[in-house]
């Protein structure tokens, strides 16, 4: 398996083939993908404008490897400051996260789209950058979207950018799900 710093690197390498950098580039988004792998790899191609014939603009490749990059580097900082002050907390008794660190848990999906062209627009690092200063600030974030701030029926992807949280709300709907077809077998 390659780690994501050599397939980034890899995806924007001038020196390899189209072929073997586009998938690169997909090993690149399996390891970080914000809007799960879906929307994500339907983000970066669309940002970086890839054409279909990937040697009319191999360029593009760079584009999208650079925006994953740049992006992972921002949820890296904010990382590391939650594993830190996650230690100190332990050290003084405080074993259980509380409701506002539930994203931690999600690893690197952060704002998860359900629907594979519908996500916000704007550069991943951004997005990435407020949706992670929303869940830090502690606020409801069933009720006002992370990403774009519109306010929302609860339980619901963001009509305005297609971002769900319902899972960081709390609610067990994949254990919802599952009972139902559990019981159904
Ligand atoms: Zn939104």
């Amino acid at each position: 398996m390659t780690s994501f710093p050599s397939a980034a690197r890899k995806a924007g390498d001038p020196r390899v083939t189209v072929d073997n950098r586009i998938l690169a580039l997909r090993e690149s988004v399996a390891r970080f993908c914000p809007y799960g792998f879906r929307a994500t790899w339907h983000h970066v191609l669309v940002n970086a404008r890839v054409p279909r014939q990937l040697t009319d603009d191999p360029d593009s490749l760079c584009r999208a490897a650079a925006e994953l990059v740049e992006a992972r580097q921002v949820w890296m900082t904010y990382r590391d400051a939650f594993a830190d002050r996650r230690r100190r907390e332990k050290a003084l008794g405080r074993r259980d996260p509380v409701f506002a660190d539930r994203w931690y848990s999600w690893g690197n999906r952060l704002a998860y789209c359900p629907n594979p062209t519908v996500h916000p627009r704007e550069r991943l690092v951004v997005v990435v950058q407020r949706v992670m200063e929303a869940y830090l600030s502690g606020r409801d974030v069933s009720v006002s979207c992370p990403a774009c701030g519109s306010t929302r029926p609860d339980a619901t992807p963001c009509p305005r950018c297609g971002v769900d949280t319902q899972w960081l709300s709390g609610r067990p709907v994949t254990v919802y799900r599952w009972r139902r077809i559990w019981q159904a077998v």
